[in-house]
């Protein structure tokens, strides 16, 4: 069994996770990246990056320090702006091969991000080292991808799962009845802790991604509820009642999670939409 070290987040600082991983977290901390994207660089000899992160100078020179000349690939969970732009600098810097899938823009994607080739679902990362498996994982975002170090079953799972706060959905890219199902399919993997791009290591993999779709199920519930008491109304007004239980500070981002559960609804012909205005029609 592989021991895994919850190491301390310290910003631009290597920490050891594993016996092939390491952790360097940028300084991006806010209310959507947590403590910061964390970015992971796998092996000892020739080295792979996971999300390089933001394209921010002190984050990049804590990589390359790290990794110098064998650094190989930088392989991306997806491609929202706290994820992918270093991967630029990076392979200009050391010649590494950048892998990930691209999306079409919808104003939150990096345009900068032009990679090597991609991954199908299921496809095996075979190094001298390690092994990776690609796993396409929709939902926070249509081109999201979770990395399972299979050496170590060690699952990165980018911005699929987070440690410390919640996902959230912003459609059209991002998908609520996606992300459910992806959450479903990672259990069908031999998978022992989850290295998240926002937060700490999570140990106890699969009770975290019962209880992440037991929340979603338990939040949509009360989407529901609201929209039948109020019958009809705009995401503003449905989002302080579905979302009663939340700092009202953050419902301005809730709104996106919000919007992602009534399309959900609205495929399952249980809401309607016209001009901005949701109906219950259950
Ligand atoms: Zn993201």
């Amino acid at each position: 069994m592989t021991q895994f070290r919850p190491a301390e987040i310290v910003h631009d600082v290597v920490a050891e996770i594993s016996p092939l991983v390491r952790r360097i977290t940028a300084s991006n901390s806010g209310v959507m990246t947590g403590p910061g994207t964390n970015t992971y660089i796998v092996g000892r000899e020739q080295l792979a990056v996971i999300d390089p992160g933001p394209a921010d100078a002190a984050h990049i020179a804590a990589i390359l320090q790290t990794c110098g000349e064998r650094l190989r690939w930088i392989l991306t969970t997806h491609t929202h702006p706290d994820h992918s732009p270093a991967a630029v600098q990076l392979a200009e810097k050391t010649g590494a091969i950048v892998l990930g899938n691209k999306i079409a823009d919808d104003g939150r994607q990096d345009v900068s991000f032009n990679p090597q080739r991609g991954f199908a679902h299921d496809e095996l990362f075979t190094t001298d080292e390690f092994r990776i498996r690609a796993i396409a994982t929709p939902g926070h975002v249509g081109n999201h991808l979770c990395f399972l170090l299979e050496d170590e079953q060690l699952l990165f799972t980018g911005d699929h799962i987070m440690q410390g706060s919640t996902v959230v959905i912003v459609p059209p890219n991002g998908d609520m009845q996606d992300y459910l199902n992806s959450l479903a399919l990672l259990l069908q993997y031999p998978i022992a802790a989850l290295a998240p791009a926002h937060g700490q290591i999570i140990l106890q993999p699969q009770a975290e991604i019962n209880m992440l779709i037991k929340h979603r199920m338990l939040r949509e519930a009360r989407a529901v509820s609201a929209l039948q008491r109020l019958q009809h109304g705009s995401l503003d007004d449905i989002t302080p009642l579905a979302y009663s239980d939340v700092n009202p500070e953050l419902h301005r981002i809730a709104r996106y999670s919000l919007w992602a559960h009534l399309l959900k609804l609205q495929k399952e012909g249980k809401v309607s939409e016209g001009n901005g205005d949701w109906r219950w029609i259950g």
